[in-house]
């Protein structure tokens, strides 16, 4: 069999766990498989980059943060396949280019176009665990992109898909993906299988277990993923197109705090403003997620939506000019939101949802301040400081058993 294997930061932290890791990947190789891995930087090597570079320049230019930011990767593959070499196996280490990894040239975002894999192959064919440096590529310009954070996960689901594999392994310090985040929740559980569509909310909701732009991968390549724990040998989750039927009304409670809110208050009640506020805010590349529109009155109404928090404050920058001529009342950005949300297939035909989810919330006493839908999600805004009260309120109404 053809296995990728993908280990993230914390299953790569130090020598121990870099001999751990290579004592699976050697394993399953000499169990007769051909193996390429993908790792992350170790630890918090990526934030420390960063953190070295606003030491020097806070707006250091994208391209020079990428080629920063890729080092972490160099060093994962070096050390996993000096591991592989020291447990008697042979193994070679690839940055993304030598992979094969073409990307568009939007530094810190890019996108991957192609993954050329021909080198993985011969290396492959020589009988190599061939080791993969994730999250970065190359552009037309042969300079070195990264794919933004977390994506090591999506290199791993890309090389899946070039190459055919029959297996793609997401290897991580838990267990699966669960009812909740497991380091905030203590009772959350493990699910054996979940959808693309609902990991897919998942991630984009908060979850950072698996990056959404992987599962959208995965869904579009018909990959099937499975996320388990690089520490202990035991069965992970499977994302997959259909799952069994289940139960579960809803399959995670995730949280989500790199929210900001966008209020722009007392504008005219008239057609076409909405159309000139959002199309100002996408001249200026910003990504809005949920719109409330307030009732007019007086002549006027209020629009309130959220963006990235890193966004706040250049979608107020876009929209000023135009808030001013049409004598808005207020234009303003909080972060101090955060954006709590249910995910599963099951609430499409379960009446009560929403009701049992804001049922929780009220007797928690915390406040809703906007609420958002789709079929298989809902999501409330709230106050950053009750973020955590709340994941834990909402998952106990759904999975604690009285
Ligand atoms: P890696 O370094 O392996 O890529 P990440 O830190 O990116 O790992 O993702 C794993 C983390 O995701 C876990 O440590 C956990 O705290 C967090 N997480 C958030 N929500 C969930 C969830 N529903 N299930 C599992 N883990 C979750
Ligand atoms: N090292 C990168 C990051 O910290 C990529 C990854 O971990 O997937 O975001
Ligand atoms: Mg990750």
């Amino acid at each position: 069999m053809l296995i990728v294997q993908k280990f993230g930061g914390s299953s790569v932290a130090d020598a121990e766990r870099v001999m751990n890791v290579a004592r699976r990947v050697t394993d399953t190789y000499r169990a007769g498989n051909e193996v390429v891995v993908v790792v992350s930087a170790q630890g918090d090597t990526t934030d420390d980059l960063i953190a070295k570079a606003k030491e020097i320049n806070p707006n250091g230019s994208k391209r020079e943060m990428d080629m920063l930011m890729a080092a972490g990767e160099q060093i994962s593959v070096a050390l996993l396949a000096m591991a592989c070499e020291q447990l008697g196996c042979p193994a070679v280490s690839l940055l993304g280019w030598q992979a094969g990894f073409s990307t568009n040239s939007k530094y810190s975002a890019a996108r991957i176009k192609t993954v050329k894999a021909e080198r993985i192959r011969a290396e492959l064919d020589k009988k190599k665990i061939v080791i993969v440096a994730g999250f970065q590529g190359i552009n037309k310009y042969d300079d070195v992109t990264t794919l933004g954070r977390g994506g090591s996960d999506t290199s791993a689901v890309a090389i899946a898909a070039a190459m055919n594999a029959d297996l793609c392994q997401i290897y991580t310090d838990v267990e699966g993906v669960y009812t909740a985040d497991p380091r905030k929740v203590p009772t959350a559980r493990k699910l054996d299988e979940i959808t693309y569509d609902e990991m897919l909310e998942l991630a984009t909701l908060g979850a950072q277990v698996l990056n959404n732009r992987s599962v959208e991968m995965a869904k579009k390549y018909n990959i099937e993923l499975e996320v388990l724990s690089s520490l202990k040998h035991v069965p992970g989750t499977k994302v997959k197109e259909v799952t069994k039927m289940e139960k579960m009304l809803i399959k995670s409670v995730a949280k989500d705090t790199d929210v900001a809110r966008v209020m722009i208050v007392g504008i005219p009640d008239e057609p076409g403003i909405a159309f000139k506020i959002f199309s100002r805010v996408a001249q200026a590349h910003v990504n809005v997620d949920i719109i409330l529109q307030s009732v007019g009155r007086d002549g006027t109404k209020d629009i309130t939506f959220t963006v990235p928090a890193g966004e706040g404050e250049r979608t107020v920058e876009a929209l000023r000019e135009y808030c001013d001529h049409l004598k808005a009342k207020k234009l303003f950005y909080d972060t101090e939101i955060a954006k709590v949300s249910i995910v599963g297939a099951g609430m499409e035909t379960h009446e009560g949802v929403a009701s049992r989810m804001f049922g929780a919330l009220s007797d928690a006493n915390i406040n809703i301040q906007t609420i958002s839908t789709s079929e298989i999600k809902i999501s409330v805004l709230i106050d950053r400081a009750d973020a955590d009260r709340a994941v834990a309120a909402v998952h106990h109404a759904f999975f604690d058993e009285d």
